[in-house]
């Protein structure tokens, strides 16, 4: 089945855009693929990962990974309902994403990392 096939397949199936994004993420990660597809990953000056963008059939898709937000950081770049929706835990611990790059109006490149050097030299 070629890439394209594959999408149709998620949409006909009911799948949102994203949620296609998503399952195509894990499809490659499962079978090793990621660097075959990856066009650019962003990485903050201490080198955590940020987001990588990746080349489908269908567009470009971006990728985050699970990160865990410093609770200062965290109180003040989210809401209460972004919060219960997006995180593993309802708090700081927020959840890997893929979304396809047109969607992604309002991302930031800033280090989530809590630990990471660069946010309090920032
Ligand atoms: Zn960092």
């Amino acid at each position: 089945m070629s890439e394209n096939e594959w999408f149709l397949q998620l949409i006909r199936d009911g799948k949102s855009r994203t949620e296609a994004a998503e399952a195509f993420y894990q499809m490659l990660e499962r079978r090793g693929e990621i660097r075959s597809h990856l066009v650019v990953t962003y990485r903050c000056p201490h080198r955590c990962l940020l987001a990588q963008v990746l080349r489908t059939d269908r567009g470009l898709i971006v990728h985050r990974a699970r990160y865990k937000l410093s609770p200062g950081l965290n109180s003040q770049a989210s809401s209460e309902s972004g919060r219960s929706k997006n995180t593993e835990d309802g708090d700081r611990r927020w959840k890997a994403s893929t979304f396809y790059l047109d969607q992604a109006v309002n991302v930031t490149l800033d280090c989530p990392v809590a630990s990471c050097q660069y946010l309090r030299e920032g």
